[in-house]
């Protein structure tokens, strides 16, 4: 399946969640069969150069890209969460929004220091999220060889804020 055939399957959703927001919604993606399967086939290409011991997903629509790719790969998959969502000791990383503060964490046994851990998310974006992703695995001791997102806003230039390779499906501008 092409990119543009592709991107025939994830709709914009004009003014959600606030006013003067275009919501790129995957759920058409997810709902069509073949154009999931297309994508994952896609996403398992360009993560797999990278030798990923464990994936990681991002709360939510991270965890709908990641646990069923490291399932496709036979790797295990950790999730990256919401605070005090996880049972059990957790390790945890803040980060700045626009406005405020924002708390993403895992739990303090999932990597092994110097394990590979590729992390996915649905879409990058300002890039805020999934720095903050990367900072709480490295802290937790694990490497980082890769992000990966279906979807890139180009225009808000998110990757300049990841310093590690940024691999990402399809492109808005
Ligand atoms: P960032 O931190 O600015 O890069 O925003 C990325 C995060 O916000 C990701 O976790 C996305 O799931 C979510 N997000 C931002 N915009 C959209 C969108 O248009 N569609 C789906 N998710 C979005």
């Amino acid at each position: 399946m092409t990119e543009q055939e592709l991107k025939g399957h994830i709709r914009g959703i004009p003014d959600f969640p606030k006013p003067g927001i275009l919501f790129y919604d995957i759920s058409t993606l997810l709902r069509h069969g073949p154009a999931w399967k297309a994508a994952m086939a896609a996403m398992a290409a360009r993560v797999t150069p990278y030798k990923p011991d464990l994936l990681a997903g991002i709360e939510s629509r991270g965890f709908l890209l990641a646990a069923p790719l490291a399932l496709e790969l036979g790797l295990g998959f950790i999730m990256l969460r919401k605070p005090r969502k996880l049972p059990g000791p957790t390790v945890g990383y803040d980060y700045a929004l626009e406005y405020g503060t924002d708390r993403i964490e895992m739990q303090a046994d999932a990597v092994a220091p110097g394990q590979r851990v590729v992390l996915l998310d649905d879409l990058l974006a300002t890039g805020g999220t999934m720095a903050a992703g990367v900072a709480l695995l490295k802290q937790a001791g694990a490497v980082v060889p890769a992000v990966a997102a279906l979807i890139e806003l180009s225009f808000l230039e998110g990757r300049k804020r990841l310093d590690v390779p940024t691999e990402t499906l399809l492109a808005y501008n």
